[in-house]
């Protein structure tokens, strides 16, 4: 049985939650992505199989609350935004935690305020070696109420033991994502690491795989003139497209001829294994298949499993009918952002934080998924003499009682009342 967290109720939907219940007690196995359908007169809501909190999420929510609970005399700091909900951290502020950085990584506090005294809270994607090492010295207590999820310390540790056994870490995420920081951390403290931000990086390393493999395996001062330069150049092109994103010490030589593709967990989990699938192909390509697994290490357990659940139920949302998608969550949350970046190939998506958002049913503020700034956008609700159907989802992130409050919103809009009273289930009408 899932364990389940304490939670304020203010996060949960009395009603989602019943829904999630049925649904999981109808696919134990959770083989089942097909949508939920609520009704509410001529709107149809088809909503993602799998969506909301994770269990890194409420596990960090539990353990900050619980912090607050039982230290109403300490000073309580976050290392950074605990998860990437607007909602949560200004919730978290008014309770009078202090946040010492903020999303981007600029200090919104110095570090010397702090005292032995003090509770200082690792948010759920973890911290590098590094601000550990700093926060020891201060002597803070970091270990009661740490909040880093299971799921990414196993990406840490699964990282630690391909530098071990000598293979390069890849880490597919974006650089500036506090995860993918601290991975790229945890990952360089035993082997050389090496950041990809997405297939197209893959292609690109791939060719200084390829441009590698002609120059001969001998010591430089032994090449021809021409394969020196040929060398040089190779790796002036490396550490320049690359730059900031290597180990130190990264040695083309050897650092590109064994190598584990690791992931920030929250990224697009199809795009980490056409990565993976992809450069395993390169590594059969340079090395032969009988000895390709001496150079590539099989690293698919990395995955997480909320991050795919979401992103297969997004995926089969885009199975049936749909006028539009509207996706709940934070603005600097990058596995929502993720959800809306597979529906936008089909349909028109409106990525909210929150019901606010929604000004009437012509008008709606939402994050523009190229920019990525925000936008106001016009006429986004169809006027049809038939149904229209609206996608729904929300990132890990995401409070349940938004995504209740957003349904209910566009009901309302079209004059009708909450859907959640008499849900049926799409995959007895589709
Ligand atoms: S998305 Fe996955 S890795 Fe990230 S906090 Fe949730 S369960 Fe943990």
């Amino acid at each position: 049985m899932a364990r389940s967290f304490d939670i304020p109720p203010i996060y949960r939907s009395s009603s989602i939650s019943s829904l999630k219940q049925i649904r999981s007690e109808n696919d134990h196995l959770k083989k089942d992505f097909q949508p939920s359908l609520l009704v509410a007169g001529k709107v149809h809501f088809r909503l993602a199989r799998h969506f909301g909190f994770c269990f890194g999420v409420e596990n960090a929510i539990e353990r900050v609350y619980k912090a607050l609970r039982e230290n109403p005399d300490k000073r309580i700091f976050l290392l950074s935004e605990m998860i990437h909900n607007p909602h949560v951290n200004d919730d978290l502020k008014k309770r009078g935690i202090k946040f010492i950085h903020s999303t981007d990584g600029s200090p919104l506090l110095s570090l010397d305020l702090l005292q032995p005294d003090d509770i200082v809270i690792i948010p759920a994607f973890g911290t590098t070696l590094e601000m550990i090492q700093r926060l020891e010295e201060k002597k803070v207590n970091l270990q009661s109420y740490n909040t880093t999820c299971p799921f990414v310390e196993r990406v840490w540790k699964r990282s630690v033991k391909l530098g071990s056994l000598g293979y390069t870490v890849l880490i597919h995420g974006h650089s500036c994502h506090e995860e993918t920081k601290a991975t790229f951390s945890h990952a360089k403290s035993a082997a050389n690491a090496l950041i990809l931000h997405d297939k197209k990086e893959a292609h690109l390393l791939a060719g200084f795989m390829r441009r590698m493999a002609k120059i001969p395996k001998q010591k430089e001062e032994s090449l021809t003139k021409s394969q020196q330069d040929n060398l040089k150049r190779l790796k002036e092109d490396f550490f320049s497209s690359f730059k900031g994103r290597y180990s130190q010490g990264f040695c083309l030589e050897k650092d590109l001829s064994k190598i584990g593709v690791v992931n920030q967990t929250t990224i697009l989990a199809s795009e980490t294994r056409s990565i993976s699938s992809y450069l395993a192909s390169v590594m059969i390509e340079l090395y032969g298949a009988k000895r390709f697994r001496e150079h590539f290490a099989d690293t698919r357990d990395t995955l997480c499993y909320a991050t795919l659940e979401n992103q297969l139920s997004v995926q089969s949302l885009l199975e049936g009918q749909g006028d539009l998608a509207v996706i709940v969550g934070g603005y600097n949350s990058s596995n929502t952002f993720h959800l809306a970046e597979i529906l936008q190939k089909k349909i028109p998506v409106y990525c909210i934080k929150d019901a606010d958002e929604i000004q009437n049913r012509r008008k709606i503020h939402h994050l523009d998924l190229q920019t990525k700034k925000l936008r106001c956008t016009n006429d986004w609700l169809p006027d049809k003499a038939d149904e229209t159907v609206i996608l729904i989802s929300a990132g890990a992130s995401c409070p349940d009682s938004l995504v209740e409050e957003v349904v209910n919103r566009i009901a309302e809009l079209y004059g009708e009342k909450s859907p959640f009273q008499d849900f049926i289930f799409a995959s007895s009408v589709r």
